[in-house]
C-alpha cells in the first residue's frame, strides 16, 4: 500500500516539533519543512542562484552561505519582495519535499511539518491532517524561555498566522498540548495506536 502521508500544523510553538520528535519515536519518517527550506538555496543551489540574482550579492554572508539575517531585513518589511522570495523558494521547498515522499517506502508512515499548511490550503495532498495546539500564554511561555524571541515578537507572529479555529476547521486530529511533555507522549501514543497503525496495517515494521 501507499505511504500514509500525515500533515503536522499548528500555530508557532504549539509544539510540532515534539510531536514530529514523538512520531519519528514510533517509527514515522520526518520530512521538516524548515530543513527544506535551508536546503533549497544552499551555496551552489539552483534556489540559491535565483536568490541572489533576485536580491543582489549582499544577501551572501561572508562564509559564501545566504546571510539569512540580511534576507530577512529586506523581506520582513517589504510584502512584495516577500512575495519575489517565496515565488523562488516555495515551488522548490514543494518539489523537494513530493521527491521525498514519492521515495519512501510504500508501507512507510510520512510526517510533513508545515507551519502554514492551512494558510496555505495545503490539506488536501494529506491522508491525515494532525493540528497541535496550546494555549497562547503557554506559547508564549515556552518560546520566550527556549527561543530568543522577545514575548512582543511572539504575539506578531501568532496574530500573523491563522487562528485555532481556522486550523480545526481542516485538522482531521486535534492534539491538546497544554499539559507536560509525558502527557504529550501518552497523547501521541494513542494516536498512533487508534488513527496511525489501524489505518496502515500492512506497515509491517510499525
Ligand atoms: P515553531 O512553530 O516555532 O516551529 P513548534 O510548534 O514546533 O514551534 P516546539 O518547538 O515543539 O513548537 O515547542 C516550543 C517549545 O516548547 C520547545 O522548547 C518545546 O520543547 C517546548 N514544549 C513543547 N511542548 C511542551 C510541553 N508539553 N511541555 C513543556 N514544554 C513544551
Amino acid at each position: 500500500m501507499a505511504a500514509l502521508r500525515i500533515g503536522l500544523t499548528g500555530g508557532i510553538g504549539a509544539g510540532k516539533s515534539a510531536v514530529a520528535a514523538l512520531l519519528v519515536g514510533h517509527g514515522a519518517v520526518l520530512i521538516d519543512s524548515d530543513v527544506l527550506a535551508r536546503d533549497v538555496v544552499a551555496p551552489g543551489s539552483p534556489g540559491f542562484a535565483a536568490v541572489v540574482r533576485e536580491f543582489g550579492p549582499d544577501v551572501v554572508g561572508p562564509d559564501g552561505a545566504l546571510d539569512r539575517a540580511a534576507l530577512s531585513g529586506i523581506v520582513f518589511a517589504d510584502a512584495a519582495a516577500r512575495g519575489r522570495l517565496e515565488s523562488i523558494t516555495h515551488p522548490l521547498i514543494a518539489a523537494r519535499a513530493a521527491e521525498l515522499i514519492d521515495a519512501a517506502p510504500a508501507e512507510s508512515v510520512i510526517v510533513h511539518d508545515v507551519p502554514l499548511l492551512v494558510e496555505r490550503g495545503l490539506a488536501g495532498g494529506y491522508d491525515l491532517v494532525v493540528v497541535v495546539e496550546a494555549p497562547t500564554e503557554q506559547r508564549v511561555r515556552r518560546l520566550t524561555a527556549s527561543r530568543a524571541m522577545t514575548e512582543a515578537q511572539v504575539r506578531e507572529r501568532i496574530a500573523a498566522q491563522g487562528s485555532d479555529a481556522e486550523r480545526r476547521a481542516v485538522a482531521d486530529v486535534v492534539i491538546r498540548n497544554d499539559a507536560d511533555l509525558a502527557e504529550l507522549a501518552r497523547t501521541v501514543d494513542r494516536l498512533w495506536q487508534d488513527r496511525i497503525e489501524a489505518t496502515n496495517p500492512a506497515g509491517g515494521a510499525i
